[in-house]
């Protein structure tokens, strides 16, 4: 596997593997694709409830903002699918809800 092929897939090399810790790049060769996935409307982008595997747009998650933050549940069981805060200093994006998300692009 290439390292780019790392950054791509955010999947880490194992600890023995041939060249030991320096076989692998740190979290900054995340920066180009995640940019580029993040500057695209995520709201058409489908995502996979981890509760019950139903897949779907963004947008039609049902969205609650009476939290400290927006909570988005599923359409079909109810449960968190996502839970977006901002702090003064941060954004925070809790997906744990979502086992994958889709994000439609230009081919490449
Ligand atoms: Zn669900």
């Amino acid at each position: 596997m290439h390292d780019t092929d790392r950054a791509a897939t955010g999947t880490a090399p194992p600890q023995d593997a041939p060249g030991g810790a320096t076989d692998f790049l740190d979290g900054n060769a995340l920066a180009g694709v995640l940019a580029e996935l993040f500057a695209v409307d995520v709201t058409t982008a489908t995502s996979r409830c981890a509760h019950c595997g139903s897949s779907g747009h963004l947008a039609a998650l049902r969205v609650y903002g009476r939290a400290p933050g927006l909570v988005a549940r599923c359409p079909h069981c109810s449960e968190v699918v996502l839970r977006l805060v901002r702090t003064p200093q941060d954004m925070w994006l809790d997906m744990r809800g979502c086992t994958a998300l889709a994000v439609p692009m230009a081919p490449a």
